[in-house]
């Protein structure tokens, strides 16, 4: 018998019918005799019409006040698949993120929890009970304001619980059967990864892949909570393990990436769009470290790409990438004229994205950025800013052309499987243990019935 943290995502809970379902799926696990602790995100939709009614009636939404209106998403399913579950003789009760013991910053919005009392359920547990918390929000130690964790939050909420349960493992249950090579909802041929690093899940995430909550991955990596991906449709059927590779006491995989056109071990390729890039020349490094402290003050969600002195004098230019809502803010910081910077000296790029491809070792191959580059060139996308980190490169492109841009250099960087393709309803699952260097060949394709069916 185990412990299991399950993580139902809003596409999960989207309609009556699924609540239904995922209440089925869980009275399954208990039936097999596990505990189960139930975290669940608002149903989907409901968040992104929570901020629409906030905006409709202010465009500047207190911080703390929206922050309570976003926790009753979570609440309301979280009661619903309580009422579902009594209702399947199941025992249950719900629970908001404070009840549960999860304490946060004060930042509104994008808290991070710092604290996680799990006493009242485990009391609940020891009475047979499955408790089903509100994932996505917190209460904030400093002042007891409710919180939220920022978008996809609720991953971070089902990865804490199994944390401070020492739950055998964190189960996130969502609309595809696990972390595919890029999206398979847009990407043809993406395969599904068996097995996934830590580390390249953290850096699939932050680059775009919201499949996991970035948050979720630090989390579970720095508390050592294993992960199990896997598709709502199905306990058990084809998933992806995000771990450190010693579930299975297999060798730790990733840095055997190989050239394209053999099998490929690198994690995948995610994007993001939305960006605006701003760059400013000659400008003196005293003003660059003030710029940056005040962008760090304000916990600005900027990303520095380039920053350069190719002369003698001391000046340099700097080119910085940021989320369209964060152009205000940075507009305002730089129409300050006491901090040397002219804001008619700025130059703006917007409507671009940012391509990452990610893969252990893969900025150590000095052809991999030549590759990247060329099959950018080859459908004409837009292409700057490239970046080379040991795991990772990334590059800035249009944001008209992140589609197209992602499929070639997903077709380039990943390659045909070496062994027959399995069907991601295929064997390739339950209580396997697994070992990501042999399991890197086993990735399956995903099919686009699969996507249209979800
Ligand atoms: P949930 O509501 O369950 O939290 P999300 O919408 O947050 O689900 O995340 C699941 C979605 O992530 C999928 O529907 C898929 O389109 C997208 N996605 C992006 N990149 C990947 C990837 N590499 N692997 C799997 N899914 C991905
Ligand atoms: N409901 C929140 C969101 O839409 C949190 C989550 O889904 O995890 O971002
Ligand atoms: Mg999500």
């Amino acid at each position: 018998m185990a412990l299991i943290v399950q993580k139902y995502g809003g596409t999960s809970v989207a309609t009556p019918e699924k609540v239904i379902e995922a209440a089925r799926q869980i009275r399954a696990a208990r039936e097999d005799g596990h505990e189960v602790v139930v975290v669940v995100s608002a149903m989907g939709g409901a968040t992104d019409e929570l901020l629409r009614l906030a905006s409709a009636v202010t465009a500047h939404p207190d911080a703390r006040e929206l922050d309570a209106l976003l926790c009753t998403g979570e609440a309301a399913s979280a009661g619903l698949l309580s009422l579902a579950l009594n209702h399947q003789g199941v025992a249950s009760q719900s629970f908001g993120g404070a009840e549960a013991g999860i304490r946060t910053d004060h930042r509104h919005g994008r808290a991070t929890i710092v604290q996680v009392d799990p006493r009242r359920l485990r009391e609940e547990l020891g009475k047979g009970t499955v408790p089903v918390v509100a994932g996505f929000q917190g209460e904030s130690v400093l002042t007891g304001a409710r919180t939220t964790l920022g978008r996809g939050g609720s991953d971070t909420t089902g990865v804490a619980l199994a944390a401070a349960l020492g739950a055998d493992h964190c189960e996130i249950v969502t609309d595809v059967a696990g972390v595919y090579t890029a999206d398979p909802r847009t990407v043809v041929g993406a395969r599904r990864h068996t097995a996934l690093l830590y580390e390249e899940m953290a850096e699939l995430a932050v680059s775009g892949a919201k499949v996991l909550a970035s948050d979720s991955v630090d989390y579970a990596r720095t508390h050592g909570v294993d992960l199990k991906v896997r598709s709502n449709h199905t306990a058990i059927g084809p998933e992806t393990w995000v771990g450190d590779g010693r579930r299975a006491g297999g060798p730790a995989a990733g840095d055997a990436w190989t050239p394209a056109g053999q099998v490929s071990p690198i994690a995948g390729v995610a994007g993001r769009s939305g960006l605006v890039r701003c760059v400013l020349r000659r400008i003196t490094s005293d003003h660059v470290l003030c710029l940056l402290r005040e962008l760090v003050e304000r916990e600005t969600e900027v990303e520095l790409r380039r920053y350069g002195n190719f002369g003698t004098e001391d000046a340099g230019d700097i080119a910085l990438t940021l989320p369209e809502a964060s152009v205000d803010e940075m507009r305002e910081l730089l129409a300050d004229a006491d901090r040397g910077i002219r804001l008619d000296e700025a130059h703006w790029t917007s409507n671009l994205a940012r391509l990452s491809v990610v893969g252990l070792g893969i900025g150590r191959r000095p052809y991999a950025p030549l590759r990247l580059l060329e099959a950018l060139r080859a459908v004409g996308a837009a292409r700057t800013d490239l970046h080379v980190t040991s795991n990772k490169l990334s590059v800035l492109t249009g944001r008209s052309d992140l589609a197209e841009a992602t499929q070639i250099v997903h077709d380039t960087f990943v390659s045909e499987p070496a062994l027959p393709r399995i069907h991601p309803a295929g064997p390739d699952h339950t209580g396997r243990t697994w070992s990501p260097t042999v399991e890197r060949e086993h990735l399956d394709v995903a099919v686009p019935a699969l996507a249209a069916a979800e």
